[in-house]
């Protein structure tokens, strides 16, 4: 079986610091694989390595076999890298159900400035309401941005990397700034965007990554110190170690 995303010997410094050491993971088919570690262990600098917004010093990122190392995130993007961003991305003043039709007509390879023929095209809104339909967001679809809630921006943010279709999602903190009900809204979504799409989850929440995750890594000042199955990694001394002081969090 060919990986959809591997990543091989991936390195990145800043001066004298190796923030990636050598790193290499892959994530299956119908596999969410979460990468944990503690603050400043190089999991940003990994993702942003993954889709193109920083050039790695050494090591390849391959796209179901399609080495993507040198391509740009626009390329990346188009050949089926998805991702949501920590800052958010959303365009302010269009409404939920716009920006999910912006998505929609981006993945077809139209530009912005088509947007008002677009918008007329009844493909794109019936794909957009489809992606909307059964989901918190539902009900909102008329509301513009700039009046969402956080965790409403986050579903939103979801929604909108899924209407391009991604091979497989990047998603670096979902989670953060969600209250509890929320989070278990947002759980519940990626463990049914899951069930199609294959991801790579950076999550603080230990309840989330052990919920979601078919395989875990945990990433230590650069390096991959234990790689397996939620509870493997649950019940591995040097992980429990990396995070002493906080051990109540893998508990
Ligand atoms: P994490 O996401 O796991 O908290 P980061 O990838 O953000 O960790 O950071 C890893 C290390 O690299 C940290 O020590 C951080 O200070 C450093 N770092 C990250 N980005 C930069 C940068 N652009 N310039 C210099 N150092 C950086
Ligand atoms: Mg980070």
């Amino acid at each position: 079986m060919t990986a959809v995303l591997e990543i091989a010997g991936l390195v990145r410094r800043f001066g004298g610091l190796t923030a990636t050491d050598n790193v290499s993971l892959t994530v299956m088919p119908g596999e969410i694989h979460a990468l944990i570690g503690p603050n400043g262990a190089g999991k940003s600098t990994l993702i942003n390595q993954i889709c193109g917004e920083l050039r790695p010093d050494a090591g390849a990122v391959r796209l179901m076999g399609r080495d993507i190392t040198a391509a740009t995130v626009p390329e990346r993007v188009a050949l089926g890298l998805g991702r949501t961003f920590q800052v958010t991305s959303l365009l302010d003043e269009m409404t939920v159900r716009a920006n999910i039709g912006m998505a929609v007509a981006a993945r077809e390879g139209r530009t912005f400035r088509l947007w008002d023929r677009l918008a007329g095209r009844a493909s794109v809104w019936a794909e957009a309401d489809a992606l909307l339909r059964g989901t918190a967001l539902e009900p909102r679809a008329a509301v513009v941005v700039r009046d969402l809630s956080h965790g409403e921006k986050k579903q939103l943010e979801l929604l909108v990397a899924l209407a391009r279709r991604p091979a497989v999602l990047l998603l670096d903190e979902p989670m953060a700034g969600l209250g509890h009900a929320e989070s278990q809204e947002m759980i519940g979504r990626l463990a049914e965007v899951g069930r199609t799409t294959p991801m790579l989850l950076v999550e603080h929440d230990m309840d989330a990554v052990f919920a979601l995750a078919t395989r875990v890594s945990v990433l230590v000042y650069g390096r991959i110190i234990a790689q397996g199955s939620p509870d493997a990694i649950r019940n591995d001394p040097a992980v429990r170690e990396a995070y002493l002081g906080a051990e109540d969090e893998l508990a």
